[in-house]
């Protein structure tokens, strides 16, 4: 069983006088457990797209489901409580909060989470054991997208949503970032779901959707998926 699966997903945005279509009818069936990359021109719809699987925005029209449950049946309260319960989001800017350590960061989600692991643990496992009281401005920005990565782990999410996740970092960096999201997929069997514009990360990657205008236009498929290096 797949873990989403979605027909027919239209997001049209009304601008005044004139509409954006950001998506154009998308299908699609993503595994448990996959690495997925969205690839693709900007304005070709990757964020929308990531936005309405993760259950952040709704479709203008077409269904969705993760697992058994159609997402695009149920309120914002139930969606809500979808998101906490098994997603994790990862943005190109960190989303840390200045005023708090890496670990009172992570504590944030651990504290509402329904079965996180503590902490200082998330820190660990993306290899910043030792920074758990240093604040964001004392951080590289690859640590502090680290500490993002802990904090989106921690809650040990079904899926983990990463738009642009190394766009803010040198590629070394970059790289880094990589390693703990695999590792996320290897030991906790998190499904990741990467928009990207390095081709680079694509090598990571099981399938690779290749948007343009609207549409998934191609679906690359990586029988040997590599490890980032
Ligand atoms: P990508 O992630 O591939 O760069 P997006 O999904 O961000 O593409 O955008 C797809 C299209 O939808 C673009 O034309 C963009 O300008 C438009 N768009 C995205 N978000 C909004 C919004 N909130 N309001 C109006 N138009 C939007
Ligand atoms: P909360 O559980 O605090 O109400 P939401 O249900 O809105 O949070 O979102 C669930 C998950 O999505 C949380 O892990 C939250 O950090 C993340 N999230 C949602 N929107 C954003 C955003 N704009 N920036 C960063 N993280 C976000």
């Amino acid at each position: 069983q797949p873990a989403f699966r979605a027909t027919g997903l239209r997001k049209t945005y009304d601008m005044g006088e004139t509409q954006v279509h950001a998506l154009r009818g998308v299908d699609l069936e993503i595994g448990a457990g996959e690495v997925l990359v969205l690839l693709g021109p900007s304005g070709s719809g990757k964020s929308t797209l990531l936005n309405i699987v993760g259950a952040l925005d709704r479709p203008t029209a077409g269904q969705l489901w993760y697992e058994d449950t159609e997402l695009t049946a149920l309120n914002d309260h139930a969606l809500t409580r979808f998101r906490r319960a098994h997603v994790g989001f990862i943005f190109q800017f960190y989303n840390l909060i200045p005023s708090l350590t890496a670990e009172e960061n992570v504590r944030l989600v651990t504290d509402i989470a329904t079965d996180p692991m503590p902490a200082a643990e998330a820190l660990e496992l993306v290899g910043l054991g030792d920074r758990r009281a240093h604040f964001p401005a004392q951080l590289s920005g690859g640590e502090q997208q680290r500490v993002a990565v802990a904090r989106a782990i921690a809650k040990r999410p079904h899926v983990l949503f990463c738009d642009e996740p190394t766009g803010a970092l040198d590629s070394k960096t970059g790289i880094k970032v990589l390693e703990t999201l695999a590792n996320a997929n290897a030991e906790l069997g998190a499904t990741l779901i990467i928009i990207t514009h390095n081709a680079g990360i694509a090598g990571m990657a099981d399938r690779v959707f290749n948007f343009l205008d609207g549409r998934i236009a191609s679906i690359e498929v990586n029988e040997t998926r590599i490890a980032p290096s």
